[in-house]
């Protein structure tokens, strides 16, 4: 499919895009921020339309852009407004909506199935209109889900679980076509990166199987690549956008946001993406190009492996069940905490000042854990495993030409259960072996940041796949950075909280504050909350249902005032900007979750 003069999907290469942060009525900051954007190597510029009056100026700023020679295509991005959505629709090459809040009536929340029915009626009443104007004009559209905005009516029927996600698109997916209209890609954005690779697949499925149904109706369907099967039904492979939303700042937010489209990417999903930071909106580009350059240093797609049944369900998390084991005094596998291993080299270095690293502290040398190492595909190697009587901590050996990812499924799949896996980030390989002085470290990568995003979507993806009972990241020489991504990369997983969890909308048109500063504020007067999810969100049309399962929320109530949240519930409203970030200190403490800085005795931050 076509937005504008850039193509999504079939052997298009996959496409960065972004969103600018200013107000949509501000009409030259919207063109300069789209222009800077397309400067930096986005393709495609995303800008907010909440209203009919901002969707109207978007003819003056798609028609400034186009004077100054700027041809990015722009998507409006809509979330309750049909009527909006109608205006946008006349200025720009792409429209997104919002299933779940897509002309949303708050009201019921229990449906009969009568009820059900008539809202899904009344939905086509409300998005057949639009999806006419897009037909007749060449529109694009994405229909965008997010897992915290799912509509009561899905909540009801399927529950805040991928599943939902993924039904709920495909209730507009089928208005859409049943009026002959196909130029959409899916989104199923989620800011827990399980979640989120979890509903991406699930639809995937979900599309293989409703061509199959429509194969054996005989009315087409695969493996014609998108379009039509001769003049009948067209196939349901329409393109994927990828992005983990609410993913924040920084080096947390950038391995989030590998774990998530990183691994979705290595798997061969996804023909766009964008990486959310909380940051200016062009730094979001380099990090989409470096995840997509990685794609094969990742993917699979240029190693062959046997045919082997997963080890676990694609679709649903659960982690391996292996045994539990001791190693250097520190007990792995079973519902341990997942370790982190460092080669003796590395721990050598740090070893004089291990009493101030705080929580970044490493835990297993790998050379004195007894670690099997194995090719998964020596099957004598691996049944010797399986014989012994006790839990053996295995890894896949350095002396591999497969990528990371598929080495270590490959092993989980042929492993017993209960042996627990040492998960490594990069291969060292046979050079490196050679040379012991290497050891604990690779050839630098060019940059720390692909470093951090090969280690990120390795590890992180089996993570997310329940692999995984200890971490070894090899990729960073610096024995401090590789602590402290290991440690990072398991709490952006969700498989290990040891500091604060952040979950910051990226801002948009819609912020009611400066995101950047006051997450910076925020961050300074909570950073040593070990183990508390704060959420900070730019505005309350959006912010609360986005916000995850955060403890305590921060949102944008109006121009200057913050509405506090716990949870989901509002409990204070209308604070002035000024006195926000104090009165969430107070609201933490009320609920028993506050300690004062000075009593906690760990560092925050690695000693490097
Ligand atoms: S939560 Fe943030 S990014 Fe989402 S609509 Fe509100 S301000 Fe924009």
């Amino acid at each position: 499919m076509n937005v504008g003069n850039v193509g999504i999907g079939g052997n298009n290469p996959i496409r960065v895009q972004s969103m600018i942060t200013c107000d949509t009525m501000d009409t030259e900051a919207s063109i300069q921020q789209t222009m800077e954007l397309a400067d930096a190597g986005c393709e495609i510029v995303r800008i907010t339309a909440p209203t009919v009056k901002d969707a109207r100026n978007l003819e003056h700023i798609v028609k400034n852009l186009r004077e100054r020679g700027c041809n990015v295509p722009i998507v409006a991005d809509i979330h309750f407004k049909p009527d909006a959505a109608m205006e946008a629709a006349k200025w720009v090459e792409k429209v997104r909506i919002n299933p779940g809040n897509y002309s949303k009536k708050f009201v019921i929340r229990e449906y009969s199935d009568e009820q059900y029915a008539a809202e899904l009626n009344r939905i086509r009443e409300r998005f057949s209109p639009l999806v006419e104007l897009c037909k007749t004009r060449g529109v694009a559209m994405r229909i965008g889900t997010n897992h915290g905005s799912l509509s009561d009516r899905i909540l009801n029927r399927y529950g805040d679980t991928p599943l939902g996600m993924v039904e709920s698109a495909l209730e507009f997916a089928r208005i859409a076509r049943d009026l002959d209209y196909h130029d959409f890609v899916f989104s199923m954005k989620a800011s827990n990166p399980k979640v989120m690779i979890a509903a991406y697949r699930l639809l995937v499925a979900r599309l293989n199987e409703l061509d199959d149904e429509d194969a054996c109706k005989g009315r087409g369907g695969s493996p014609e690549p998108p379009g039509r099967l001769g003049s009948i039904a067209p196939t349901w492979n329409y393109p994927l956008h990828l992005g983990v939303t609410e993913a924040g700042e920084g080096e947390d937010a950038r391995i989030k946001s590998a774990i998530g489209i990183g691994s979705l990417l290595a798997d061969g999903i996804g023909d766009t993406v964008r990486v959310s930071l909380t940051e200016d909106s062009p730094h979001e580009i380099p990090v989409a190009k470096a995840l997509i350059e990685n794609i094969r240093n990742t993917s699979n797609a240029a190693h062959r492996t046997s045919n082997v049944e997963l080890s676990f369900d694609p679709f649903s998390y659960q982690r391996r069940a292996t045994e539990k084991i001791e190693r250097d005094g520190v007990k792995l596998g079973g519902d341990e905490l997942i370790r982190v291993v460092v080669r003796q080299a590395n721990f050598d270095k740090v070893a004089h000042k291990i009493d101030r690293m705080g929580d970044y502290k490493p835990e297993i040398t790998y050379e004195t854990a007894q670690i099997q190492e194995v090719d998964p595909r020596d099957e004598n190697a691996v049944a010797k495993i399986n014989a012994e009587r006790s839990a053996q901590f295995v890894t896949v050996t350095d002396e591999i030409d497969l990528p990371v990812i598929a080495a270590f499924r490959l092993l989980s799949a042929k492993l017993h259960a209960r042996h627990p896996i040492l998960l490594k980030d990069v291969s060292v390989g046979a050079a490196d072996l050679n040379r012991p002085e290497r050891l604990g470290s690779i050839a630098p990568t060019p940059d720390f940041l692909t470093t951090l995003l090969t280690a990120s979507t390795n590890i992180g993806s089996l993570l997310c796949d329940g692999i995984g009972d200890a971490i070894l990241v090899q990729g960073e020489e610096a024995p401090g950075q590789a602590l402290r991504l290991s440690y990072n990369i398991l709490q952006a997983a969700g498989s290990r909280i040891f500091k604060t969890d952040y979950v910051a909308c990226p801002s948009c048109g819609r912020t009611l504050f400066n995101l950047q500063t006051t997450t910076a504020k925020i961050k300074a007067a909570t950073l040593h909350l070990k183990g508390v999810k704060i959420a900070i969100m730019g505005c309350i049309v959006n912010g609360p249902g986005e916000m995850a399962d955060a403890d305590f929320g921060y949102v944008g109530g109006a121009p200057g005032k913050v509405n506090l949240y716990v949870g989901k519930t509002a409990v204070k409203f209308n604070i002035p900007e000024a006195e926000a970030v104090d009165r969430l200190k107070d609201l933490i403490r009320e609920h028993g979750k506050w300690i004062e800085p000075a009593q906690q005795t760990a560092a925050l931050e690695p000693v490097l």
